[in-house]
């Protein structure tokens, strides 16, 4: 079976009845040169288990049956349970879990499917809830080791970014904070069925073992980024000392600028993940 050839993924699909939902964010693979690439960045093996989120018609699924030990697959939309029933059935290393990632308690699944096994987050994500599922991951301790996702170019971009360019905000500082992102492959619309408006990118975030950045207060220093580019026009001074997250006074502020030496008119894009730890663990001594 080669799901990833259009013709061959269309019968299966139209056998199955099944039809494409915009809101979940169903685009599903149609190129076997980025699927190829997914599988090898994602960095399975045969002594390490996959867990890939919306496997659609099962297209991921199946190569990632073959380059690991096992596979979980999270899937919301109840009327794929047969049709992935049929395309994985040659598989006895994959199980399918018919539930929403959002919702679902990541620590147990992986607990409970992977003992003390590597597990590598892989994905073609919905669209729609692509930063959702990424900080569920980082956040809940789930101790994966990487995650390998294709998103939207634009978010792509915002991962990647360095302080002072336009895609530099809290998207950057918050998986630069917990991973190191690779952009491993661009796909094109072509490369989909139905094709998205968008183009894509392909990245790979390799979970750290610590944080890049030491801070006394991790949620400070987050509530100190998602005020600074939630204004991104404004001055760090004022849209720290008028934010509605935090509630830090202007002549705090401007000490805590003054002493870490920062020009008072700084804007927060030109400070590092570093920089922003420095300042919250300042104001954190400052309390
Ligand atoms: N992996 C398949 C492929 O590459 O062809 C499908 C990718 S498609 C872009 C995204 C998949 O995520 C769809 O199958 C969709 O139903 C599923 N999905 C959407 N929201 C989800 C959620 N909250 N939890 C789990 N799966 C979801």
């Amino acid at each position: 079976m080669e799901l990833y050839n259009p013709s061959q993924l269309k019968k299966v699909i139209e056998s199955f009845g099944f039809s494409f939902s915009k809101s979940l964010g169903q685009n599903f693979l149609i190129d076997k040169n980025v699927l190829d690439k997914i599988v090898s960045a994602s960095g399975v093996s045969e002594n390490s288990c996959a867990l890939e989120v919306g496997p659609g018609a099962g297209v991921l699924t199946r190569e990632l049956a073959v380059a690991s030990k096992s596979v979980v697959a999270v899937e919301i939309d109840k009327s794929l349970m047969p049709l992935l029933d049929y395309t994985l059935d040659e598989f006895d290393n994959v199980s399918v879990v018919n539930e929403d990632i959002l919702k679902i308690d990541l620590q147990k699944l992986i607990a409970q499917n992977f003992g003390n096994d590597d597990v590598h987050v892989v994905a073609n994500l919905p669209y729609y809830i692509t930063t959702p599922i990424i900080m569920k991951f980082l956040e809940e301790n789930t101790g994966v080791k990487s995650l390998t996702v294709m998103v939207q170019k634009e978010v792509a971009d915002r991962m990647v970014a360095s302080p002072g360019g336009k895609d530099y905000g809290a998207l950057s500082l918050a998986v630069q904070f917990y991973t190191a992102p690779k952009i491993v492959v661009k796909a094109e619309p072509h490369c989909f069925m139905p094709q998205p408006k968008v183009a894509s990118v392909v990245v790979h975030l390799e979970v750290q073992e610590k944080p890049t950045a030491e801070v006394k207060n991790k949620e400070q220093m987050f509530a100190i980024i998602k005020s600074a580019f939630g204004q991104r026009r404004k001055t760090l001074l004022n849209a720290l000392s008028k934010s509605p997250y935090i509630n830090i006074g202007k002549d705090r502020v401007l000490a805590a600028l003054s002493e870490l030496g920062f020009d008072p008119n700084i804007r927060g894009e030109r400070l590092s993940l570093s920089d922003f730890a420095k300042l919250s663990d300042y104001l954190e001594e400052e309390k």
